[in-house]
């Protein structure tokens, strides 16, 4: 029999967004069979490890926090493991770590409280990573406590991936692509702007392939965008992760036609030189992804844009490279995520023998000097924010204190200013008077905007724009 002591769940997530999506629906279902959630390791029952595969390291980390774990154990907490590592290895990763009690892959999410309750009772360590069929996948709907909603939620659109980018595990791992039925995903939204949400983030492995609304003319993902934004009570739209042989002028021109967009596309692109990017199997070239940003920008001015970057691909010469580099300078990111290659299992770079010969202090180089580069640029972009005011939609109380609010531009960049903690989840004009590395600073410069009840308004649509006023 279960012991009646309170059950405290700790769980420490790793990885992209889709995983802080399903350590969401992991809280609320333990919630439902009666856990809490602990605020440390050390008050836990249980601890969930919800795991991440997408570089070496990623993995690597996995694998030392759960080491870690062992004077825990000796105290009867139970541990389980979840997320692309799981499902990665599967069984033998009861073996690789003699920690783990339970190791279940993404797919079997919604079995958790049953396997940590079977385990409580016949203490069996079990491996659960089947995959549910693409026709018989159900997305699990968003249950949250009113006080645990944030200003910003995400809403996912899409699990798992058709594409075969030669690097990336995430087909192996999360398996093929399913779409969430439209309805679900609007009253997915809706739920949370009822709750107290202001901003969704649609999210997706590659969301301009998303095909559940059944649209005529097939883009779907544009439908999906066009009725998310008659959602009432909603501010802003965000969506991520983009790919750009998918990105069609129909999704473009939301950032234009939709009050709702917030004016900021991801679009990664991995490398600036077109070779290396048939060798990824990307499916662009250089020139066809910068008339894609040509499409968005067109549609959208100031938009700002982030991408991902790889360097030391296999096969990267020193000109491929320069390509990257020449590629940054052209395009201004506003800010880039970038990584070392990684060799990963089972993806289609071993299967093309893609030898992982950069060597790896010519990787660690080239990633210093992407970086630095992009810190300039990212300087100059934020740069062009101070003097201005600016529409912020307050996210909360800093970790800085001092009477610290923060929020975002529509554009993503962080603003830091003093202010009453009311205004979180409403919409404030700052004057931006800092530019740090990645952040701004401001101070109030009017009252929160009223409400944006009228989403066709053109009042409306200009206050969306990032900057009110100079
Ligand atoms: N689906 C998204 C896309 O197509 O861009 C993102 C997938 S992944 C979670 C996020 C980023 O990790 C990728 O865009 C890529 O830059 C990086 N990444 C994926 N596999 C990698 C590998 N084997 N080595 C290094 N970086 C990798
Ligand atoms: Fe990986 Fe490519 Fe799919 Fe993104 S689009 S998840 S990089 S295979």
């Amino acid at each position: 029999m279960d012991s009646p002591a309170p059950k405290r769940v700790y769980i420490q997530n790793f990885g992209c967004q889709m995983n802080d999506y399903d350590v969401d629906r992991m809280i609320e279902l333990l919630r439902d069979d009666g856990w809490s959630m602990a605020a440390t390791q050390d008050e836990a029952d249980l601890i969930v490890l919800n795991s991440c595969s997408i570089r070496e390291k990623s993995e690597q980390k996995v694998q030392s926090a759960a080491g870690r774990l062992r004077e825990l154990k000796q105290r009867g907490v139970m541990v389980a493991v979840g997320g692309c590592v799981a499902q990665q290895e599967g069984g033998r990763l009861l073996q690789q770590i003699p920690t783990a009690d339970i190791v279940f892959g993404p797919d079997q999410i919604p079995r958790l409280p049953e396997l940590v309750r079977r385990f409580r009772v016949d203490k069996r360590r079990v491996a659960d990573t089947s995959v549910i069929d693409v026709e018989d996948y159900q997305f699990l709907d968003a249950n949250p406590l009113p006080g645990d909603v944030r200003v910003t939620s995400l809403v996912t659109i899409q699990k798992g991936c058709d594409n075969h980018c030669a690097y990336c595990v995430v087909p192996v791992t999360r398996g093929r692509e399913v779409s969430r039925p439209l309805d679900e995903v609007v009253a997915e939204v809706r739920h949370f702007v009822s709750l107290g949400s202001r901003e969704v983030t649609l999210i997706g492995q590659n969301v301009n392939s998303y095909h559940g609304a059944g649209s005529v003319d097939g883009d779907d993902f544009a439908e999906l965008l066009r009725r998310v934004d008659e959602v009432e009570g909603l501010y802003r739209i965000r969506y991520t992760t983009s790919h750009p042989k998918d990105f069609t002028a129909k999704v473009a021109a939301a950032f234009r036609d939709l009050p709702r967009m917030a004016p900021f596309l991801h679009l990664p692109v991995q490398s600036g030189s077109t070779r290396t990017l048939k060798r990824m199997v990307r499916g662009y070239t250089r020139e066809e992804y910068l008339r894609k940003l040509d499409l968005a920008r067109s549609a959208c001015p100031d938009l700002s844009l982030s991408t991902d970057i790889i360097v030391g691909y296999p096969g990267e010469t020193a000109a491929d490279f320069a390509e990257t580099m020449s590629l940054l300078r052209e395009v201004e990111y506003d800010s880039i995520y970038s990584f070392e290659y990684s060799e990963r299992p089972d993806t289609p770079a071993l299967k093309l023998a893609l030898r992982d010969d950069v060597p790896v202090d010519v990787k660690a180089a080239r990633l210093q000097e992407v970086q630095a580069l992009q810190r300039e640029i990212t300087a100059r972009r934020l740069g062009r924010f101070l003097g201005r005011v600016a529409e912020v939609l307050v996210e909360g109380q800093s970790r800085l204190g001092q009477g610290q609010l923060c929020g975002r531009l529509g554009g993503n960049e962080m603003v830091y200013f003093v202010g009453d903690p009311a205004l979180v989840g409403r919409l404030v004009p700052i004057r931006v008077d800092v530019a740090r590395t990645h952040t701004l600073c401001g101070e109030i410069a009017g009252p929160a905007l009223p409400d944006l009840a009228v989403p066709s308004s053109p009042v409306r649509r200009k206050r969306l724009l990032p900057v009110l006023a100079s």
